[in-house]
Parts: C-alpha cells; sequence; structure tokens
C-alpha cells in the first residue's frame, strides 16, 4: 500500500494532511500523484467520493510552491462544471496549501468581478472557474492565458452535459501548447475520448472502481406510483413521497429528495415545508449565498431535507445522508449511480428509495442495467394515496394543473396558481417538461444553472446547448416574462 510520504508532496502539503486527518492515498491518489508530479498529462476517470480533487491539487500545490505569479496570468487553471463544485475545489486548495503561500481566485456566476479582477491583476497562482465565467473576464481583456502551466478539467462529463465542450475546446486553445493537462471524467463518452485525444499528450491514464459496485451497503428500493386522477398526479406523488418518508421513521435521520427539474424541485420543498417536513431546496437559480447557507445548515443537521436538482447536487461533499428518494426517477441511469453514492457512504449503511410512474420503466430498466442487478419493489405504505380518480385531495395550493403535461394551451390562458411555488422558474422551466424528450428536459437546469456565467455575444459558438434548450423556451414563455429577467444580477444577488 502507497504512503503519502512516498508519493514526493512537499513536505507542508505532507503537513497538511496529515492534519485533515488522511492516513493513505486514494487510488486514485496512489495514481495521479506521481505522474502528475513528473509533469505528464493525466485522465482520471473516476468520480465524487473518489478523493479526486485532491488528487489534483496535492500535486499542483507542490508543483507551485516552487515558483512566483505574476500579474494577470495565472500560472494554473482549474474548470469545474458548476460553482459549487468550483467553490469546493477552492475549499480544498486552502485545506492543503494551509502552510504554503499560494494565491488564488474564484471566478464563478455571484461573485463580483471587481473583486476578482483585482485579484487577477495583482497575480494569482490558480484561477479556479467556471467555463463560462472564465471566457467572460477573458473577453473583458483582464486575464491572459498564456502563463498556464497546469490546467485541470474537472467532471468533464458533466461539462458535456450541460453543453461546455465548445467553451473547453476554446479554453484549451487559449493555454500554451506546452501545459500539463489533468483531466478527470466519471465516465468516457465519445465526445469525451474525442477532446482527451485531441488535447491530451500521452496521458497516464487511472480508473477507479465504479462506485454502484462498491456501495453494497446500500439498500435500494422502487415504489411503483399508479397515478390516478392525471390533475393529482403531483400532489398524489408528494404523498406518496411524505408516507415514504414517514414509513422511514427516526432511521430517516436526514435525507437529499432528488428532482429531475428546478421548478420540481422548488414546488416540492414548499410542498414539504408546508406539511410540516424541514426541507429547504437547492439548484441552480438560487443565488449563492443561499445555496451556502442551506447546505451548511444540512451538513451541520440542522436542516434535514434537501431537495435537489443533479446538476446543483452534483459534487457536493456531504458526509453522512441516511437516506436518498428519487421523487423522479432520473433519466440518465449514471445519474441514479450518482445519486445513490450520496449515502451508504464510508461504510455507513444507506438507504436509496426511487418513486417510479408507469413513464419511467425504461429508465429503471436501463438503471438496472447498469447496475446489473435488479432492483427490489417495495410495498406502497398505507398512507399512499390510492391509484382511484377519488383519491384523497390534497391542499388546494398544491393542485397545479398548468403543470401537466401537454397543458401547454391551458397554460398560457389560465392565471397562475394563487400559491405558485416558483412561478419565475416554473414558467422557464416548463417547456422543457412539455418537449418530454431527455434531452430537452436535462438542457434548461444546465443553461440556467451556467446563466449568470456567459455573455450574450458568445451563444453564438455554443450551438450545442442552444439548440437544445431555446427554441421550447420561447414557445413556452409565452408573453409571460419571469419577474427573474428583468432583475439586475446585482438584484438577483440581493433578493
Ligand atoms: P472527492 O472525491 O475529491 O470529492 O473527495 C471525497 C472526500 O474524501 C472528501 O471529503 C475528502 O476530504 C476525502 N478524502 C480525500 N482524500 C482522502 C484520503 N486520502 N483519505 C481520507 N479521506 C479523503
Amino acid at each position: 500500500m502507497t504512503k503519502f510520504t512516498e508519493l514526493d508532496l512537499n513536505p507542508k502539503v505532507l503537513k497538511a494532511i496529515e492534519e485533515a486527518g488522511y492516513e493513505e492515498p486514494t487510488p486514485i491518489q496512489a495514481g495521479a500523484i506521481p505522474p502528475a508530479l513528473a509533469g505528464r498529462d493525466v485522465l482520471g476517470i473516476a468520480q465524487t467520493g473518489t478523493g479526486k480533487t485532491a488528487s489534483f491539487t496535492l500535486p499542483m500545490i507542490t508543483m507551485l510552491a516552487r515558483g512566483r505569479a505574476r500579474a494577470r496570468m495565472p500560472r494554473s487553471l482549474v474548470l469545474c462544471p458548476t460553482r459549487e463544485l468550483a467553490a469546493q475545489v477552492a475549499e480544498n486548495f486552502d485545506t492543503y496549501a494551509k502552510h504554503v503561500k499560494l494565491t488564488k481566485a474564484l471566478l464563478i456566476g455571484g461573485v463580483s468581478f471587481k473583486e476578482q479582477d483585482a485579484l487577477i491583476d495583482k497575480g494569482v497562482d490558480v484561477l479556479i472557474a467556471t467555463p463560462g465565467r472564465l471566457l467572460d473576464h477573458f473577453e473583458r481583456g483582464k486575464l491572459l492565458l498564456t502563463g498556464v502551466q497546469v490546467m485541470v478539467v474537472d467532471e468533464a462529463d458533466r461539462m458535456l452535459d450541460m453543453g461546455f465542450i465548445p467553451d473547453i475546446e476554446r479554453i484549451f486553445s487559449l493555454t500554451p501548447f506546452t501545459r500539463q493537462t489533468l483531466f478527470f471524467s466519471a465516465t468516457m463518452a465519445p465526445e469525451i475520448e474525442r477532446i482527451t485525444n485531441t488535447f491530451l499528450q500521452a496521458p497516464e491514464r487511472i480508473e477507479v472502481a465504479r462506485q454502484a459496485t462498491a456501495s453494497e451497503t446500500i439498500e435500494q428500493g422502487v415504489a411503483m406510483f399508479q397515478p390516478g386522477r392525471r390533475d393529482r398526479e403531483g400532489s398524489d406523488k408528494r404523498k406518496l413521497l411524505r408516507a415514504l418518508i414517514d414509513r422511514e421513521g427516526a432511521a430517516c435521520k436526514n435525507a437529499i429528495i432528488f428532482c429531475n427539474r428546478k421548478v420540481e424541485v422548488d414546488a416540492l420543498a414548499k410542498s414539504l415545508k408546508k406539511a410540516g417536513y424541514d426541507a429547504a431546496p437547492i439548484h441552480g437559480d438560487l443565488d449563492q449565498a443561499t445555496r451556502t447557507r442551506t447546505l451548511d445548515a444540512f451538513r451541520d443537521g440542522t436542516l434535514r431535507f434537501l431537495v435537489a436538482s443533479d446538476v446543483a447536487a452534483r459534487g457536493l461533499d456531504i458526509p453522512a445522508v441516511s437516506h436518498i428518494f428519487n421523487f423522479d426517477v432520473p433519466t440518465h441511469a449514471e445519474d441514479y449511480v450518482h445519486r445513490i453514492g450520496r449515502t451508504g457512504r464510508a461504510g455507513r449503511a444507506g438507504k436509496a428509495l426511487t418513486i417510479s410512474g408507469p413513464k419511467d420503466e425504461k429508465h429503471i430498466a436501463d438503471i438496472e442495467r447498469l447496475l446489473q442487478k435488479e432492483i427490489p419493489r417495495v410495498d406502497l405504505p398505507e398512507a399512499a394515496p390510492a391509484p382511484e380518480p377519488q383519491a384523497e385531495a390534497e391542499a388546494p395550493s398544491e393542485e397545479k394543473p398548468t403543470r401537466s403535461r401537454g397543458g401547454r394551451s391551458r397554460r398560457k390562458t389560465s392565471a397562475p396558481p394563487a400559491d405558485e411555488a416558483a412561478p419565475a422558474v416554473a414558467a422557464q422551466d416548463a417547456p422543457a417538461q412539455e418537449d418530454a424528450s431527455d434531452e430537452a428536459a436535462a438542457a434548461p437546469e444546465a443553461e440556467t444553472a451556467a446563466a449568470p456565467e456567459k455573455p450574450a455575444p458568445r451563444r453564438r459558438s455554443r450551438a450545442t446547448k442552444d439548440e437544445r434548450g431555446e427554441p421550447a423556451k420561447v414557445v413556452g414563455m409565452g408573453d409571460h416574462m419571469p419577474r427573474f429577467i428583468a432583475l439586475s444580477l446585482e438584484e438577483r444577488l440581493a433578493g
């Protein structure tokens, strides 16, 4: 077994590792650190939870400790798909570089340009950024990428899902050909393979075991939901979720509840709260301060239920979660693996329950194929709503007929419900729901999660994402202009 002390890391980094309480390197660390320190390109196929962040931060700090930053020319660059992940990588740098004098800047939406510009002007060792925001800074002439010696691409598969690949290619082309590249992805889709073949030079390839096969401690189950009346489908499904939560009793200490769309995240969090459950939403449209506050509360145990979208939850390091509830079956089997990997960590027992409706059968089959096992069907709790049309009605506020599939004409003419959870977001996301295709449903989440991080002129270069997301939006938005669109960025952040 390799020891940290055998890895040729800077002694100050070793000290920080010891203080973090790590006893030995994880497989991705043992595999990636030596070639990274030798100056080689690395292709790490690993997902969150494997210790992949330290596998690039530790050698980077060691290498950066040797030189000095120059004004406007960062020496290294880490690209992350979401703000949360970027912020987490920045935290990792703080932890492991606490005995080394390094400067860093974080370029993400929700953080002021001015402050970051001032840091960049002085010179930074590490620039951690989401691709859109980095290009914003570059285009404003505030930043030169010709001094980048090491470039990291983290969670490349998620970058692909979010339509960031053209941006990544552009950023690669702005950095020196001689740079070292450390590239991480949970999966190797053909597009990712193409990028690595184009931009990496003879990389050392390290692949670590998938989480799904490792997490035998997770008890999984599928609750088959038979909707009754169509206009009550949403409220019946929420009722079933509450019944499933209640049945777990005290064993359910805390849980992440996943939805496929932001609109559902908001509506569900609001409905749970109303029913007396301690729940809060997290998704890409919330400002950074709110997201940080919510996550901190969930981490320290003052918030019991985190209702999340895949993009927002991706890469979040939350140590102990007793339960995962999939309110929606993820449309990509990989996402199921990511979601349930949030429980059963470090040998702890965990439980993952998925609500599946008649339209979800195909996705459940895909997941079972990926897992190479069948997920047991669980009995429905007694309190679950009956499938008959006469299913007991819930509080009127939860009735959202305007959200039902195929309700395009109704939505246009009907007034928004009085107790709408998030009218602005709902209006924006709704078209994707009507579109019904997985791709279209996934695109708006990515689009808006990244929205504050990109300027209008570059949109032309993002053909993939725009083609997927925009035509549907125009139709569904109708004459209604959601309030948040009219607000300036500052107002949105202040709100
Ligand atoms: P990551 O896959 O980078 O998101 O890391 C997952 C978690 O593992 C984080 O909480 C890290 O602090 C932790 N971690 C990273 N490396 C080690 C290690 N060698 N030993 C124990 N924990 C680690």
